[in-house]
């Protein structure tokens, strides 16, 4: 059995990334920048936001946070994004999820340019992965669904003509991560909560994303053998106060062919895809294709 450790991934490609920065940084007389917006009181992103800007500090990405309250007009927000969107120091934006009231998802992911897009949320950037045409690929795709591909490639994980199942269909994991299997040809399958016979229908695949926001949903047990099972969930103060996914990995998971630790599995990756993407945008800008 394979530990898919996201924690390890990470620190690896983080001194590819810094190298990156450092040929950026003397070529454009700057270094890439990540702007983060966030609108929510919620504690759990605000640590989220914490993190990801000590993880662009430790590659030499320049960040700042920008707070909107939501006692602000709507339309504050969407004038922020204008003026992000020609700011020429700026490479990258992340908009926080979720949004508070009186902002909505709609707001940013029409007025974000596509080619700042860190998180490739935007309507532009989905709908040139959706596209599948490379001629008009995006820049980047979104982070999670990201991370999990390059962690999946970066074992050895066959992708190419295997049953994948995605349970969620969310906009920012389920879907994307369904458009990026199919990219990387595997015959997909997404599953929801109106889908019936689930624990039944989880034998029949190769590889499982869960993705579905349910704490132990799931035992390792209830995958057949020889099954790769990605565990995109995050649940915070479990027994003793730890994190915990929707997969209960702690007994019987021996019979599968590899799967993510939680915490330490997807949630570094999405972080470091994060940065990576921010390096993308900005070496996009300036022509420099790594
Ligand atoms: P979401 O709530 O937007 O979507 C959950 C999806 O799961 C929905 O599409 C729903 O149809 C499906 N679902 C819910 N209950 C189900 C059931 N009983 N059977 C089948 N399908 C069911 O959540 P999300 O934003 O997609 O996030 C999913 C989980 O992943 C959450 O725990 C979230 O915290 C976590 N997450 C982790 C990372 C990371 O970096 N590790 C990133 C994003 C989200």
């Amino acid at each position: 059995m394979i530990l898919l450790d996201g924690k390890k991934l990470a620190e690896a490609r983080k001194k590819q990334l810094a190298e990156r920065v450092q040929k950026f940084s003397t070529k454009a007389g700057r270094a890439p920048k990540l702007v983060v917006v966030i609108t929510t009181e919620i504690v759990a992103s605000q640590v989220y936001v914490r993190n990801k800007m000590k993880a662009c500090e430790s590659v030499g990405i320049l960040s700042e946070k920008i707070e909107v309250p939501k006692s602000t007009r709507k339309e504050v927000l969407t004038e922020i994004l204008d003026k992000l969107n020609h700011a020429p120091d700026v490479d990258g934006v992340l908009v926080q999820l979720p949004l508070a009231a009186p902002f909505v998802e709609a707001q940013v992911n029409s007025t974000l340019s596509w080619t700042k897009d860190a998180d490739g949320l935007t309507y532009t950037a989905l709908g040139k992965l959706f596209s599948g045409d490379p001629s008009v690929a995006p820049i980047v795709a979104p982070c999670t669904p990201q991370g999990i591909i390059h962690l999946l490639q970066s074992h050895q994980i066959e992708i190419a003509g295997r049953r994948a199942l995605v349970i969620g269909r969310s906009n920012i994991v389920g879907k994307p991560m369904a458009l990026l299997l199919l990219k990387e040809n595997a015959t997909v399958t997404i599953a929801h909560s109106k889908t019936k016979d689930l624990h039944a229908l989880i034998k029949n695949f190769h590889i499982v994303v869960v993705a579905m926001g349910q704490r132990n949903f799931f035992k390792a047990s209830d995958f057949a053998s020889q099954t790769v099972v990605v565990d995109v969930g995050i649940h915070g103060s479990g027994a003793g106060g730890s994190i915990t996914g929707d997969v209960d990995f702690s007994q019987g998971a021996e019979h599968l062919a590899a799967h993510t630790p939680v915490p330490g599995g997807v949630g570094p990756m999405t972080i470091m895809t994060l940065l990576e993407n921010t390096m993308k945008l900005a070496e996009t800008k300036l022509g420099i294709f790594s």
